[in-house]
């Protein structure tokens, strides 16, 4: 059955359109289960109505035509249920609702399964017979699992436009459409208007994903420019080696370029091309199909050659990539769009150019999505459905707030939108005479507004917003754009720059945090669960030359300096990594003592971002000089929601109320050991969660510089008892929604909405 299942999906999934896929997977079942008929029906949501949109076995003429109202028939009762409804004689059934035109009154036995997606009916699978029998368990059980599986295809095809294709006839794809809207999460807020510019990572064939073409004469130029361009290389490699290697070494090259001829991949290649598929997607199949032929042979030599044919496919698919992705002229608007949007990718683009970041994977936590809201640039992520393949150049509104992303817009949503960030601006300019005020409430209370940074040019425009210190430096940047770890002297180099820009104020140094979902390219780290891997400190612990050389590189910055060093330990989850990363800083300190160079102890700090820490907080808040909340990843860890996974991102709550007696239980051990405490992590720099912080008795928000001016103008416009009124009724709600809900309600009525926006 498994096998069926398999081959079921690959074919739907490898259709021409989404018709053809729908006419394939009735075709399919029907064979498999050996029924008589097999239909599909899709909800249309905007009419109400189930339309007949696929069949084997009735009348076909009405595929297309016949519809059904919401209580209509044993389908609309499928649907209503939600579940499974087999029957052995269903035109008995008092539900049962006879449509004369498609001839179905013969048929008795019926099953049907409805196509559910993220807990919504899409519409219905159904599976009918002459004989009078009850569909066993396993005819049940399958069909379940297949529509389990394809239901997320059925959501994305309705998403992308396809479905209503379909229902309404052929009104284009859904990015012809004016407006068409794409949700994901909010990443970095605010909004922008510009023009997509698709971005792909670096050369993969399992990355590849299957997708249709409409121009097949372009694609095939495409795969044509691709071939040549490896010819060339090929044709060069070889009379580089002319001299040197000899004639039998020599013909390899050959039967590479033999291996690109039109009769062999190429030829292949072209034909998928032909039937529809992109080139990366053909020439994915046809290299996959080569290296299993190769790989199942018995002669060990020509077992090897499966490994040329992958390397051909891997050149090829560079330079595939590269005619559609290398881009030599930005616009001045431009909105990068990318199945996988990464931090490396941000820097491919002018600063100046970029103005929007649309992610199809990831979410609100990501890096890039950090990095976003420090750059100040709206961020749209996790928007799971938006058609990458045939966005790029399309006009998008990006809305960073709500996480939704327009494409094509109307002249009306574009004034809308144009309006809105026109009052976002006016905003920005009046805090900007907050720079140089202290984060006060209205009662007096004092709290540090610190800023997290990391990139270039992060430390300019933190000092422009009145930041009062680095509450946490990732230093993992640095080491992200180099292509080996970076040496003493280079890490020192970076670290002094920032330490002067901020001198005389305090500078949080963490240790390099690497691991998860941040990635060196020259250490690379392959495990099933990186969030529960080698992450953090655990790395740096086991690689005391990295952490040694790091922790003197800090040092040495500092020099001479009044402002503070603090140097902060990532992932914490027991005392003894703390005992041991204080050893190292002690030893590197005595070295650099020795040295000859007067520097000054630093203070040292934990993260805290694991449970255990949060229940060991009072004895790690002994052994160090202060605690700083990592809420990201306690939330994540918290929660047990991957911080990356769009599929989850509802569940990622950091006002979930677990989290925030979380948060107070640490301020509590803190204020016990009388020790500084603070928090890094992206709650921080949002409104309703600096007021709860404060209302806590956190003594540092260390935010991205974009957020800290609103949070001042928070800060400095309630009082800490009104905070702390607001907490108490907080710390006994039950659902992170209810917290939302209620703060936001609280700060609207002080007169604070400016800071909340609900543009909708
Ligand atoms: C956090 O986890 O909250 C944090 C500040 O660290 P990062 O986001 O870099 O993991
Ligand atoms: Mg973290």
């Amino acid at each position: 059955m498994l096998d069926t299942l398999r081959s079921i999906i690959q074919d739907v999934a490898e259709a021409g359109s989404f018709q053809e896929s729908l006419d394939i997977l009735v075709h399919d079942v029907r064979a498999a289960l050996g029924t008589e008929v097999c239909s599909v029906y899709l909800l249309n949501r905007e009419k109400d109505r189930f339309l007949f949109v696929a069949n084997e076995g009735l009348n076909t003429d009405a595929v297309g035509k016949l519809e059904l109202g919401l209580n209509q028939g044993l389908i609309a009762l499928v649907a209503e249920r939600a579940e499974p409804i087999n029957l052995d004689n269903a035109t008995v059934h008092p539900r049962f609702y006879l449509v004369p035109e498609i001839g179905e009154e013969a048929f008795h036995a019926f099953l049907g399964v409805p196509l559910i997606h993220q807990r919504e009916v899409l519409g219905v699978l159904v599976v009918q017979q002459r004989e009078r029998r009850k569909f066993d368990e396993s005819e049940e059980a399958f069909l379940i699992t297949l529509s389990a599986q394809l239901a997320a295809g059925f959501a994305h095809a309705e998403a992308t436009g396809d479905v209503q294709k379909l229902l309404h006839g052929d009104v284009g794809p859904a990015l012809e459409r004016q407006d068409a809207m794409f949700r994901g999460v909010g990443g970095a807020p605010g909004i922008s208007l510009g023009t997509a510019v698709v971005v792909h990572p670096a050369a993969s064939l399992e990355a590849v994903s299957e997708r249709m073409i409409d121009d097949v004469t372009l694609e095939l130029q495409i795969l044509d420019r691709a071939v040549e361009s490896v010819r060339g290389d090929i044709e060069r490699i070889s009379e580089q080696f002319a001299q040197s290697l000899p004639p039998e070494e020599l013909a390899l090259f050959d039967v590479y370029l033999h291996m690109l001829d039109d009769n062999a991949l190429a030829g292949d290649i072209r034909q998928r091309v032909r039937k529809g598929f992109w080139a990366q997607s053909a020439l994915k199949q046809v290299i996959r199909e080569h290296v299993r032929l190769f790989e199942e042979m018995e002669d060990p030599y020509l077992r090897e050659r499966g490994a040329d044919v992958k390397d051909l496919g891997l050149r090829v698919l560079g330079y595939l990539q590269d005619i559609r992705t290398k881009k030599t002229h930005f616009p001045d608007d431009a909105i990068l769009v990318g199945d996988d949007v990464t931090p490396g990718m941000l820097a491919n683009i002018p600063a100046d150019k970029l103005k929007g970041i649309v992610s199809v994977n990831g979410s609100a936590n990501s890096h890039v999505a950090i990095l976003a809201q420090a750059l100040d640039i709206p961020a749209v992520m996790g928007a799971v459905d938006l058609p990458i393949f045939n966005i790029d150049n399309q006009r998008l509104i990006v809305d960073g707030f709500f996480g939704e992303v327009f494409c094509n817009p109307s002249p009306g949503k574009v004034e809308h939108y144009r309006s809105l960030r026109e009052e976002e601006r006016e905003f920005a300019e009046e805090l900007e005479a907050l720079r140089d005020v202290p984060g006060i409430t209205l009662d007096g209370a004092r709290i540090g507004l610190w800023v997290n940074i990391g990139l270039p040019g992060d430390a300019s425009r933190s000092l422009d917003r009145g930041a009062e210190g680095v509450g946490l430096f990732r230093t993992e940047v640095p080491f992200m754009t180099k292509d080996r770890f970076p040496s003493e002297e280079e890490q020192r180099a970076i670290y002094r720059e920032h330490m002067v820009a901020f001198e005389p104020k305090p500078v949080t140094m963490r240790t390099l945090d690497i691991g998860g979902d941040k990635s060196l390219s020259y250490f690379p780290i392959n495990e099933d669960n990186p969030s529960l891997g080698w992450r953090g400190i655990r790395v740096t612990l086991d690689h005391p030359e990295i952490f040694m050389v790091q922790a003197r590189a800090m040092l040495k910055a500092n020099e001479g300096l009044k402002g503070d060093l603090r140097i902060m330990l990532p992932m914490i989850s027991s005392l003894v990594e703390v005992e041991e990363a204080k050893r190292l800083v002690q030893r590197a300190y005595n070295e650099v003592r020795e040295e000859g160079i007067a520097v000054k102890q630093p203070l040292i700090g934990v993260m805290i971002e694991v449970p255990a820490a949060v229940y060991q907080s009072r004895q790690l808040a002994k052994m160090v000089d202060f605690l700083a909340v990592g809420s990201n990843d306690l939330t994540q860890y918290m929660l047990a929601v991957d911080r990356n996974n769009p599929r989850v991102a509802s569940l990622y709550q950091e006002y979930h109320p677990a989290v925030l007696s979380a948060l107070r239980d640490v301020a509590k051990a803190a204020q016990a050991e009388k020790i500084y405490f603070g928090i890094c992590g992206t709650l921080a720099g949002t409104p309703l969660g600096a007021v709860l912080l404060m209302a806590m008795g956190y003594h540092v928000l260390s935010m991205n510089a974009t957020n800290l001016p609103k949070v001042k103008w928070v800060i400095r416009n309630i009082r800490r008892t009104d905070a702390r009124r607001m907490l108490a009724r907080v710390l006994r709600m039950g659902t992170a929604a209810e917290v939302q809900h209620f703060m936001h309600q609280q700060l609207v009525e002080a007169g604070l909405g400016r800071v909340v926006p609900s543009h909708h």
